[in-house]
């Protein structure tokens, strides 16, 4: 079997196409922009790279866009107040503190301080409650645009089984959560999980979020399977010249696509589909916040 590409940079063209056409709507009905802050601590490059793009693609959509870029040095209370500020400004519906922050912050704490319903990365400890009791919550990006991919290409998820490999409070665990909301049953693996493969090779969809370069080959992987990979690993890439490295997720791309049924690759899978669930819920909190009818399509 030749596994079919999920398209992940074309869905989420359209998802920003959907967000910018509700964006005009709101100014042009209602006299609304969505604004989204986003606030970076330090100077990882990664993570400047991240900011920049949220924030073309911010404004490429129609919206406001604020940066803050703190030093590294940054009290912990002066990025309180700055969060409190961007809380009680009416012309800001999403804020965004970029993870990871330097170690002298408590990221608990940063990120409990956003307001929940501007709490757009959906990390707030009240929206992972609502989230976790199935109630209407702000959904976390990356699983929220893993399972729009899968809704997608499967239609109901109802029923399927489902391994989510990686327990994280960004990725995997709000992943399970989703998933259960839509009736699959649901196994979340580990480092500590005992004979991976084997259970893995039970997944009717099987996300991988863990971190670790290609690990998941196709051996892994029953016949047929939807395979969402999450993971962005850099590697060093010799056949592009000396020091060039390439990115590759937590999936053995070639032989999985021989077992697979679907599988995203990376790049161009998961990746794009975060910053636009990140628009699209911004979006979505706009309207929640001025008591408009959400936008179809951008939230689950
Ligand atoms: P974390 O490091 O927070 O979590 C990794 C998880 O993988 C942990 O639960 C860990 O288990 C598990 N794990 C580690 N090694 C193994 C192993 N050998 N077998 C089974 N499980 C293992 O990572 P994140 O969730 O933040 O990110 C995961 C990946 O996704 C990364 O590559 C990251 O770059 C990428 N990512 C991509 C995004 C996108 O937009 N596409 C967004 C966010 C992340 P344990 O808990 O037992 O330690």
């Amino acid at each position: 079997m030749t596994a079919e590409i999920i398209d992940g940079k074309a869905f989420a063209g359209i998802v920003r196409e959907k967000v910018a056409a509700h964006v005009a709507r709101l100014q042009a009905d209602h006299g609304i922009k969505p604004g989204l802050a986003v606030v970076l601590v330090g100077e990882d490059p990664a993570s400047q790279v991240y900011v920049r793009n949220k924030g073309k693609q911010t404004v490429e959509v129609g919206m406001t866009s604020v940066e803050h870029r703190l030093p590294a040095d940054t009290p912990q209370d002066a990025l309180l107040t700055l969060i409190q500020e961007l809380n009680t400004d009416p012309a800001i519906h999403g804020i965004l503190c970029q993870l990871p922050l330097p170690d002298h912050l408590d990221e608990d704490l940063v990120i409990n301080a956003i307001a929940p319903e501007k709490d757009v990365d959906g990390f707030h400890i009240s929206n992972v409650g609502l989230l976790g009791t199935g109630q209407k919550s702000m959904v976390p990006c990356t699983p929220l645009g893993c399972l729009m991919l899968l809704r997608d290409r499967l239609g109901s998820l109802s029923g399927l089984n489902a391994v989510v490999v990686g327990r994280s409070n960004i990725v995997g665990k709000p992943m399970a959560n989703l998933l259960l909301r839509d009736s699959c049953t649901v196994t979340i693996a580990h480092s500590r999980t005992r004979d991976i493969e084997a259970l893995c090779r039970t997944a009717d969809i099987l996300v991988a979020a863990v971190g670790r370069p290609q690990m998941v080959t196709g051996d892994w992987i029953k016949p047929g399977a939807t395979v969402i990979d999450v993971g962005i690993n850099r590697i060093p890439a010799p056949e592009k010249g000396e020091g060039k490295t390439r990115l590759v997720g937590d999936v053995d791309f070639d032989s999985a696509s021989a077992v697979a049924g679907a599988i995203t690759p990376v790049p161009g899978g998961v990746g794009p589909m975060t910053i636009a669930c990140l628009l699209a819920n911004t979006v979505t909190a706009c309207c929640r916040a001025n008591g408009l009818p959400e936008p179809e399509g951008l939230t689950v």
